[in-house]
C-alpha cells in the first residue's frame, strides 16, 4: 500500500487531536501513521512492522485517543476514569517517551494516562493510580506487581498494545506478557508493532492477536536511508584511542556510543571522560534517577557521549540525534538495525559508525545479510599517543590503559624524561603507523592525544 495521507485530517481524527499535532508540529502523517490509523480506528487487531523513528508511537497513540474520546470526562470519582488502553514496552525509558507522547497528543482533551515502570518505590505510583487513568504505559514486570498489590484494575481493557514486541521477546518478557494477557478481558482490540518480524513474533501474532491486519512499512530488517552508515576495521585494543580521535575529529557534538555490555558502558564512559569528552552511560545496572539524569544532560547538551548498553538504548528517542557509533557490534543482527535507528529519525539525516575488530567481522556479515547491503568500510587510522617511558609497549596494555591521558603533575615531577622537549625522532616506525589519503588524517592532529601535553 502506498501512502496517500497527506493531512491527519483526512484520518478522520478530532479536532482535539488535530489541534495537538499541530502544536507539535506534525503537518503530515507518516507512512506508518497513514496506514495503521484507520486500521486501529476500524477496531480490527493489526500487527505493524515498522523501524524506530517512524513515528509508530502516534499511529497507535492517537487511535486509542480518539475511540477513548467519547469515555473523556472531567469527574474526580476514580470509578470514571478505569484504565481502557494499555500499552507495554520493554523497557523504562521507552515508557517514558510513550507517555510523554501520549500526554502531548492528549492535552485538548480529558484524558488521562500515566506510566509505571520498575526501579522506582512502587507507592509513588499509587496514588495517581488510585485517581484512575484511561491510559496506562507499563512495563510488564511493574504491572505485575502492582496487580498484585490489588493497586489498578484491568478488568475495563479495552485495547492493548505491545510496543518493540520483538524487544519484549528478546528480554523474556513471554511469561509475564502471558500472565498479563490472562487478566484483561477476552473481547479487546489488540495492536502489536515490532522492527523486526522474526518467527518468534509471527508465533506470539498468531497466539494474541484475532486475524490481524498486517502492515509493514519499510522492508522489516531494513536500515533508514537517511542513515549514512560507515565500517571502521580497527584492532579491539585500539578501539578506544581510535574512538576519541574520531570524536574530536568528527566535532561530535551529540553521540550515542555502543558496548555490548554494561561494565564496557561504565569503563569507557569513564575513559571518553578522562579524555576530555563529556561523557555518561546509561544501562541496566543505573538507578531510574541515574538514567534520566544522564538522559536529560544528553538530551539537553552537557553530556557529549552517551555510553549505552543495548536494552537501555532501546527507544530512546533523542530528536535529530546526529550520530552513533557501535564501539563493539552487536552479536544479534536485528540489534544493528535498532541500534542505528536512534539516528535520522523523522526524516533527519544521520551517521552510524561502526568500529570493527577481526573477531567481530563474523557479525558484521551477518548484518550484512540481515540489511540486504555491504556497508562502505576503511581501515582506521590510529593515531597513537607517544609513551615512551616504562618500556611498555602500547599494544600490551588493555583497552581501558590504552586510553590517552593527560599527564598527572605528581608523575611530571618525578621522572625527568617528561621535562625533556619533544623528539619526533623517537617515534619508530613501528609505533607510528603511516597516514593513509584518509579525511581523519586532513584534519588537525590533536595535541593532548598525541604526548603534547608531555612536553
Ligand atoms: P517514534 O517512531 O514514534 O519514536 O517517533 C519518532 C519521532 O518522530 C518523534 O520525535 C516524533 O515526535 C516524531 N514524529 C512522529 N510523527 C510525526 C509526524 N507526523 N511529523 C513529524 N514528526 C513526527
Amino acid at each position: 500500500m502506498t501512502n496517500t495521507v497527506t493531512s491527519f485530517s483526512t484520518l478522520g481524527l478530532a479536532p482535539e487531536l488535530l489541534r495537538a499535532l499541530t502544536e507539535s508540529g506534525y503537518t503530515t502523517p507518516t507512512p506508518i501513521q497513514a496506514q495503521a490509523i484507520p486500521v486501529a480506528l476500524s477496531g480490527a487487531d493489526l500487527m505493524a512492522g515498522a523501524q524506530t523513528g517512524t513515528g509508530k508511537t502516534a499511529a497507535f497513540s492517537l487511535p486509542i485517543l480518539q475511540k477513548l474520546l467519547p469515555l473523556s470526562n472531567n469527574s474526580t470519582s476514580p470509578a470514571k476514569h478505569s484504565i481502557r488502553a494499555l500499552i507495554l514496552t520493554p523497557t523504562r525509558e521507552l515508557a517514558i517517551q510513550v507517555e510523554e507522547s501520549v500526554k502531548t497528543y492528549a492535552k485538548h482533551t480529558m484524558l488521562r494516562s500515566l506510566v509505571v515502570f520498575g526501579g522506582v518505590d512502587i507507592k509513588t505510583q499509587t496514588p495517581s493510580l488510585k485517581a484512575g487513568v484511561e491510559v496506562l504505559v507499563a512495563t510488564p514486570g511493574r504491572l505485575l506487581d502492582h496487580v498484585e498489590q490489588k493497586t489498578l484494575q484491568l478488568n475495563q481493557v479495552q485495547m492493548l498494545i505491545l510496543d518493540e514486541a520483538d524487544r519484549m521477546l528478546d528480554m523474556g518478557f513471554m511469561p509475564d506478557l502471558k500472565r498479563i494477557l490472562a487478566l484483561l478481558p477476552k473481547q479487546r482490540q489488540n495492536l502489536m508493532f515490532s522492527a523486526t518480524f522474526s518467527n518468534e513474533i509471527k508465533k506470539l501474532a498468531d497466539d494474541f492477536l484475532t486475524k490481524p491486519q498486517l502492515i509493514e512499512v519499510a522492508r522489516s530488517n531494513a536500515t533508514n536511508d537517511n542513515v549514512t552508515q560507515k565500517v571502521y576495521s580497527v584492532e579491539q585494543s585500539d578501539k578506544e584511542v581510535f574512538l576519541t580521535q574520531l570524536l574530536h575529529e568528527e566535532n561530535a557534538k551529540q553521540v550515542i556510543i555502543f558496548t555490548k555490555t554494561k561494565l564496557a558502558a561504565s569503563r569507557l564512559s569513564r575513559s571518553l571522560t578522562r579524555a576530555g569528552i563529556a561523557a555518561d552511560a546509561i544501562h541496566g545496572d543505573k538507578t531510574q534517577q541515574e538514567r534520566i539524569k544522564a538522559l536529560d544532560a544528553f538530551k539537553a547538551g552537557t553530556v557529549t557521549a552517551l555510553v549505552a548498553t543495548d536494552v537501555a538504548a532501546r527507544g530512546l528517542d533523542i530528536s535529530e540525534l546526529p550520530m552513533v557509533i557501535n564501539y563493539e557490534i552487536p552479536t544479534a543482527p536485528e540489534d544493528y538495525v535498532h541500534r542505528i535507528g536512534r539516528t535520522g529519525r523523522a526524516g533527519a539525516l544521520g551517521i552510524a559508525i561502526s568500529l570493527v575488530c577481526k573477531e567481530e567481522e563474523k557479525y558484521l556479515a551477518e548484518i550484512e545479510k540481515l540489511i540486504k547491503r555491504q556497508i562502505n568500510k576503511e581501515v582506521a587510522v590510529v593515531e597513537k599517543p607517544i609513551r615512551r617511558a616504562r618500556g611498555t609497549s602500547y599494544g600490551d596494555k588493555t583497552a581501558e590503559d590504552n586510553m590517552p591521558r593527560r599527564a598527572p603533575a605528581k608523575r611530571m615531577s618525578d621522572d625527568p624524561w617528561f621535562y625533556k622537549p619533544y623528539e619526533p625522532s623517537g617515534m619508530s616506525a613501528s609505533t607510528i603507523k603511516p597516514l593513509p589519503q584518509t579525511a581523519l588524517q586532513k584534519k588537525k592532529p590533536v595535541a593532548a592525544l598525541l604526548g603534547g601535553l608531555f612536553k
